[in-house]
């Protein structure tokens, strides 16, 4: 299994990282056929996808129980891949003036947080 090419449930990771890496996923490890499924390009599988709940919380408050909680689609192939963690977080930087960014933009959906 190519480390490069899955993609993961967020951990601690930035809105903005995951979704650069899943574009890198659905670019490199996937692809599309004619009627716009995805599949594996190492196995042919079809691509699925897994719903995980993702808490997105400010960098000073903790992992767990707290911040706004997010559905994520996870692409993934069943056949090379291990089913995506259904829970992880995202940080959400704070600006420089000590308020929280107020929103997040993520796969088009706002999310207040
Ligand atoms: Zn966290
Ligand atoms: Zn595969």
């Amino acid at each position: 299994m190519k480390g490069e090419c899955t993609l993961q449930t967020p951990q601690h990771a930035s809105v903005d990282g995951f979704s650069a890496e899943k574009a890198l996923f659905l670019a490199i490890a996937c692809l599309e056929d004619r009627d716009k499924h995805m599949h594996c390009a190492q196995c042919g599988t079809r691509i699925k996808w897994e719903s995980a709940f993702v808490s997105a919380h400010r960098m000073t408050e903790d992992c767990v129980g707290t911040g706004t909680i997010v559905q994520v689609d996870i692409p993934y192939c069943p056949q090379c891949e291990e089913k995506p963690y259904v829970r992880g977080c995202f940080h959400v930087f704070e600006r420089q003036d000590g308020c929280a960014t107020g929103e997040l933009d993520f796969s088009g959906a706002r999310i207040a947080i």
